[in-house]
């Protein structure tokens, strides 16, 4: 050994959850290194240049809400903001933006480098050294430096045994051009832990230049930018448009003769992947019936003529590569920068880790992001986070930081976890969690950033714009809940309520699915001195006031019949909302009781509801044999 440090916590790896882990265990006051490859490939974006979506986007909202890194960083280097699911219900929105790499990676490697309690040390973690108790001591570098520390939080992402494939060519890789973590892939075998194999994939880059972008249709950014972070006024960066093509039977036909020769179907990889992000191949392989696939065009940057096709993600060999994007109208001509590749690599199974993302087997070493079986940045974020935040707590001797389903995204996904492991890359949606409707992106300040006052991992700046904001809302809401009309009033200006003889105030007309903010303001014109987006605030929680209690009901009756048996022989076929994904695990698994079906990997509270109702509704259709079975 070179030289001894000592520190309180230590990070392995500068990608999405190690940078989260990182700044949150030194915003709690721990002397914390944080151990990567190089400064300098701190905050890459190994994949799609794109940060947020249906439910990652709510990760994002409650990472940033506890003072986390990703909101900010994202605001800083978003070209194309986009608020999906626009017209459905703010529970389901969910904020997303396509990201310039360079901007995202300079915002991350400024913040990293502006956090007190925080030091980059450049290097490979190859060992751990453990304590006489049984507890992490120290990380071993392959060039032999000692990191002394109280706890280890391991983020290494896709590096453990990583190994990229394109068509039959093998390379060790934890991403292209970037070598492997070997010497800690034996480490973390040889410690007993849970370890399987898992793949994920990636498109081919194009020269944008090479594009004709003339003869494509083009999405524009909102005209609007929501920003993830409750510290962002407003987003300056400029906005682009993407491209949209289409995969056509030409396309499909060449990639038909040629899936052999991809790695995914040739029989090189063991490990299994992402079902909701799935390769070219396998679209055309599983959805053969399809005329065509759609692909984005994403650039990667302002200054940057890389362009990211989203949805051809492949390993053939990249001469099929090139053919079958030579095929696609607008590529005739593309030139390819970078072949498309898979990686394969080691995950440990979450389930041999603690809600703290503390490893069972050894106390003091932590695991977060892709290393824990999940998929994408946003998942490693806020996996991160709540490693870090535990591995500050335990060397300070607090009482561990625990996540409930019942108050965040970062809480389904940990439960999820650790209770039911992964048996593909884990990504979070909106349909994971039962209580979606409180858990929305809108109010993920509400619900965590007080709490993470008090945890401490929020700092002065975010915890005084909260304050404020709150003082505002109350006001706001005081307001609205105080001025009323009667029915007649009302419906004279237009929204048509009973006429029940009760007055309303302008907070209770909100909460009628007909009646919007507009409306309640022609009523009321003197709430129009509220600002916009305190007003917006106010509308949606008046809106959802009603459906939450209803959904409290709901989630309690689920649980009551836990134990309700489902026939052997029962008829998944029969239950017409069911995603097709769904009805396969429960036709392979046939869970024997409600609470079964509810712990199957990927079963949703929704499909859970339907399989109940129809479940009940069977029995009260046989013949009373069933009722005595139960
Ligand atoms: P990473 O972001 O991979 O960060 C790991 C970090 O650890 C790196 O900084 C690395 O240098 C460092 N490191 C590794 N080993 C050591 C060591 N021994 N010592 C010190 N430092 C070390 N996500 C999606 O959502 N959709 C996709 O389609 C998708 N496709 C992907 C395709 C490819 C080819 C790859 C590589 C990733 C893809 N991802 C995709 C996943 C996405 O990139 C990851 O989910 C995300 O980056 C995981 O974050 P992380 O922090 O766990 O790991």
């Amino acid at each position: 050994m070179e030289k001894q440090d000592r520190f309180d916590v230590v990070v392995i790896g500068g990608g999405h959850a190690g940078t989260e882990a990182a700044a949150a265990a030194a915003r709690m006051g721990a002397k914390t290194a944080l151990l990567t490859h190089a400064f300098d490939t701190i905050g890459t974006l190994s994949c799609n240049p794109a940060i947020g979506g249906l439910g990652k986007g709510h990760l994002v909202r409650e990472v940033d809400a506890l003072d986390g890194l990703m909101g900010r960083v994202a605001d800083a280097s978003g070209i194309q903001f986009r608020l999906l699911n626009r017209r459905k219900g703010p529970a389901v929105q969910g904020p997303r933006t396509q990201s310039d790499r360079k901007l995202y990676k300079r915002a991350m490697q400024d913040e990293i480098a502006a956090q007190d309690n925080l030091v980059v040390v450049e290097g490979e973690a190859a060992d751990f050294t453990v304590g006489r108790d049984g507890a992490i001591a120290a990380v071993i570098t392959v060039d032999g430096r000692s990191l002394a520390c109280g706890a280890v939080v391991l983020t290494t992402g896709t590096f453990l045994g990583g190994l990229v494939h394109i068509g039959n060519t093998k390379t060790p890789a934890g991403r292209m051009g970037e070598k492997p973590s070997n010497a800690l892939a034996q480490c973390l075998r040889a410690m007993d832990l849970p370890l399987g194999r898992l793949k994920t994939g990636t498109p081919a880059r194009l020269d944008g230049r090479t594009i004709d972008w003339d003869r494509l249709a083009m999405q524009d950014a909102d005209q609007k930018p929501v920003p993830f972070s409750f510290l962002t006024d407003r987003i300056t960066v400029p906005q682009i448009a993407c491209g949209i093509t289409r995969t056509n039977p030409e396309t499909h036909k060449l990639i038909g003769d040629n899936v052999h020769r991809s790695a995914l179907y040739s029989g090189q990889i063991d490990g299994v992947g992402p079902r909701y992000c799935p390769s070219i191949e396998d679209k055309i392989v599983k959805f053969g019936d399809r005329d065509g696939h759609q692909i984005f065009l994403e650039p990667e940057g302002l200054d940057d003529n890389t362009v990211y096709p989203n949805g051809i993600s492949s390993s053939l060999p990249a001469e099929v590569q090139a053919a079958f994007i030579a095929t696609i109208e607008g590529l005739e001509k593309a030139v390819i920068l970078q072949p498309g590749y898979a990686i394969e690599y080691d995950y440990v199974d979450p389930r041999g880790l603690k809600n703290t993302l503390e490893t069972r087997a050894v106390s003091g070493l932590f695991l977060a992001g892709q290393v824990n079986g999940t998929t994408g940045y946003e998942e490693a974020a806020a996996q991160g986070l709540v490693a870090g935040l535990n591995a500050a707590r335990l060397v300070s001797d607090s009482d561990p930081i625990l996540f409930e389903r019942t108050t965040s995204y970062i809480g389904v996904m940990v439960d999820d976890l650790v209770t039911k492991g992964v048996t593909e890359p884990y990504r979070m949606f909106t349909s994971r969690a039962e209580y979606r409707l409180s858990l929305r992106a809108d109010n993920a300040d509400q619900r965590l950033t007080p709490m993470g006052v008090a945890w401490g991992c929020v700092g002065g700046k975010r915890r005084a714009v909260f304050e404020a904001k709150q003082a505002a809302l109350q006001e706001a809401e005081q307001r609205f809940r105080s001025v009323q009309k009667s029915p007649t009033e009302i419906a004279a200006a237009g929204p048509s309520v009973a006429q029940d003889g009760v007055r309303k105030s302008a907070y209770d007309l909100l909460a009628h699915s007909s009646v919007d903010l507009s409306d309640v303001v022609k009523l009321w014109p003197e709430l129009a001195s509220i600002s916009d987006s305190v007003a917006e605030q106010i509308a949606i929680d008046a809106s959802y006031s009603v459906y939450l209690e209803r959904q409290k009901a709901e989630v309690a009756a689920v649980r009551r019949d836990d134990g309700l048996r489902i026939p052997e022989d029962f008829d998944y076929g029969l239950l017409s909302g069911l995603s097709n994904e769904v009805r396969s695990r429960l036709e392979t698994v046939r869970p024997d009781t409600l609470g079964q079906a509810g712990r199957i990997e990927g079963m949703t509270p929704a499909a859970l509801a339907l399989v109940l109702a129809h479940v009940k509704k069977s029995q009260t259709a046989q013949t009373p044999r069933h009722a005595v079975a139960r």
